[in-house]
C-alpha cells in the first residue's frame, strides 16, 4: 500500500512538474536564416561578427543540425523544420517535387488545434516569395506549360536548385489540354494559421512587420515563424566566399538582435523561446547549394542538449509548448533535442545525387479528378512526344522566380 502511494505521489510530481515546464513557454519565435552554412556561420563566431546569435547561445545551446532526409534546399528545407517529418511523409522532396503539406501536419496547425484558435496566434512572416509559398494549384493551358518547359531545359539544373516544378497532370475539357499543376507546399496550411505573409525579400521589410506583429500580438500567445532570405540570395549572387554572403549572415544577425530586443521591451521574454535555424547551407564557395546538409540551430532554450537533424526542431517545439508527441499522428519522424536519440550524420557526399532529376511531380498530389470526357496522363512524359510550340511569349511571374 506504502509502495503504491509513494508511487502515486512520484508520478504525481513528476506529471506536476511537466505541466508546470509546460507553462513556462508561453511564446515560441523562430528565425530562419535561409542558406546559412555552418562552417561560414562559425567562422564568423570566432571573429564575433554575430553578437546576438552569440549572446541567444550562451543562454542556451548552439547544436550542429544535419540534413538526412529530402533535398538540401528551401521547399524541403522550410517543410521539414515546421513539421518534422522525412519528405516522404510531406510530399515535399525539393524545390522542384512537391505537393502542399498535408492538412494538419504543420506545426502551425498543431497548435492552433492544441490549445484552440483563439488562444494562440500563428504567423509567418517570410522573406521569399517562391518556395515558402501558399498558391493553390494552377491550371495551365497546355501549350503555355509546354513552352514553359522548353525554356526550363535551358536552364543548368546541376546547379543547386534551379528550375521550376516540373510535371502536373494533363486534363482535358471540352477538347482542350490543360496542366493542372499541384499547390504549393504552405497552401493547405496557410488556411489556418493567423497570418501567413511572404515575398517581403529584404531583411529589413521582414524584420520591421515581425516587430510590428509582435507589438500586436503581445498580449496573447503566440507562435512566430520570422524568415530572412538575404544570405541565401547574396549566395546565389556572390558565392559563399563572398563578403557580400558575410554581410547578409550579419544582416540577418542584426534583425535578430532587434527582434529579441523588442521581446524583451514588450515584457515577454522570460516566456519566450527564441530558436535560430536553417534549412540548407552552401556548397563551399560555390553559388548554389546542390548538397549543402550543414546547418546549425542557436537558442536560448537551455534544455537542447543534443546535436541533431533537421527534422527534430519540430518536435523540439512541440515538446516545449506541452504538447504529448506521443499522441501526433503520424508519428513524428523526428525527436526533441533535449531526448536521447541516434546522431543522424549526413555523408560528405550526395548520398542521392539525382534525387532532383526526374521530378515528374507527385501523382498523390490534391488536384480532383475531373468527371466525364476528361483524360489524364503525367505530363512530364507527354511532352516528349508533343509537338514543341513556342506561341507563347514571354513566361509569367513563375517563370521569372529567382528565389532557389
Ligand atoms: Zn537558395
Amino acid at each position: 500500500m506504502f509502495r503504491k502511494s509513494m508511487n502515486f505521489m512520484t508520478i504525481a510530481v513528476l506529471l506536476l512538474a511537466a505541466c508546470v515546464s509546460a507553462k513556462d513557454v508561453k511564446n515560441i519565435v523562430v528565425i530562419g536564416w535561409d542558406g546559412s552554412q555552418r562552417n561560414h556561420v562559425k567562422e564568423m563566431i570566432e571573429r564575433k561578427e554575430l553578437p546576438n546569435l552569440m549572446a541567444l547561445s550562451k543562454e542556451g545551446k548552439m547544436v550542429d543540425i544535419d540534413v538526412t532526409s529530402g533535398a538540401t534546399d528551401t521547399k524541403a528545407g522550410w517543410t521539414q523544420i515546421l513539421t518534422g517529418y522525412r519528405c516522404e511523409v510531406t510530399g515535399v522532396y525539393s524545390n522542384s517535387r512537391y505537393q502542399p503539406i498535408p492538412e494538419g501536419y504543420s506545426v502551425f496547425e498543431r497548435l492552433e488545434k492544441h490549445f484552440g484558435p483563439d488562444k494562440i496566434d500563428t504567423v509567418a512572416i517570410i522573406g521569399k516569395k517562391g518556395h515558402v509559398d501558399n498558391d493553390g494549384p494552377q491550371k495551365v493551358h497546355y501549350e503555355k506549360w509546354l513552352a514553359r518547359e522548353k525554356k526550363q531545359e535551358a536552364i543548368n539544373k546541376k546547379a543547386a536548385g534551379l528550375g521550376n516544378m516540373q510535371g502536373g497532370k494533363i486534363i482535358e475539357e471540352n477538347g482542350k489540354k490543360f496542366v493542372e499543376t499541384p499547390g504549393k507546399p504552405w497552401y493547405l496550411a496557410s488556411q489556418h494559421m493567423d497570418l501567413f505573409e511572404n515575398g517581403l525579400i529584404e531583411n529589413e521589410k521582414v524584420g520591421t512587420r515581425a516587430m510590428e506583429e509582435l507589438e500586436k500580438r503581445k498580449d496573447h500567445r503566440f507562435f512566430f515563424f520570422i524568415h530572412f532570405a538575404n544570405p541565401d540570395h547574396d549566395g546565389h549572387k556572390f558565392g559563399e566566399n563572398s563578403q557580400e554572403y558575410t554581410d547578409a549572415l550579419k544582416s540577418d544577425d542584426e534583425w535578430t538582435g532587434k527582434i529579441v530586443a523588442k521581446i524583451k521591451e514588450l515584457g515577454l521574454y522570460k516566456d519566450t523561446l527564441v530558436y535560430i535555424v536553417v534549412d540548407h547551407g552552401f556548397n563551399e564557395g560555390e553559388k548554389g547549394h546542390s548538397y549543402a546538409p550543414y546547418v546549425f540551430m542557436a537558442t536560448n532554450d537551455s534544455r537542447v542538449n543534443r546535436d541533431g537533424d533537421r527534422m527534430d526542431i519540430a518536435p523540439t517545439i512541440l515538446k516545449r509548448f506541452g504538447l504529448d508527441l506521443s499522441k501526433v499522428e503520424p508519428k513524428l519522424d523526428g525527436t526533441p533535442l533535449d531526448e536521447p536519440a541516434e546522431r543522424k550524420i549526413a555523408p560528405a557526399e550526395n548520398p542521392n545525387p539525382n534525387s532532383n532529376k526526374n521530378a515528374a511531380g507527385l501523382g498523390k498530389a490534391t488536384g480532383k479528378k475531373k468527371s466525364g470526357q476528361t483524360t489524364e496522363k503525367n505530363a512530364a512524359e507527354s511532352k516528349k512526344n508533343g509537338r514543341r510550340k513556342s506561341r507563347e511569349k514571354q513566361q509569367e511571374a513563375a517563370a521569372a522566380n529567382t528565389d532557389v
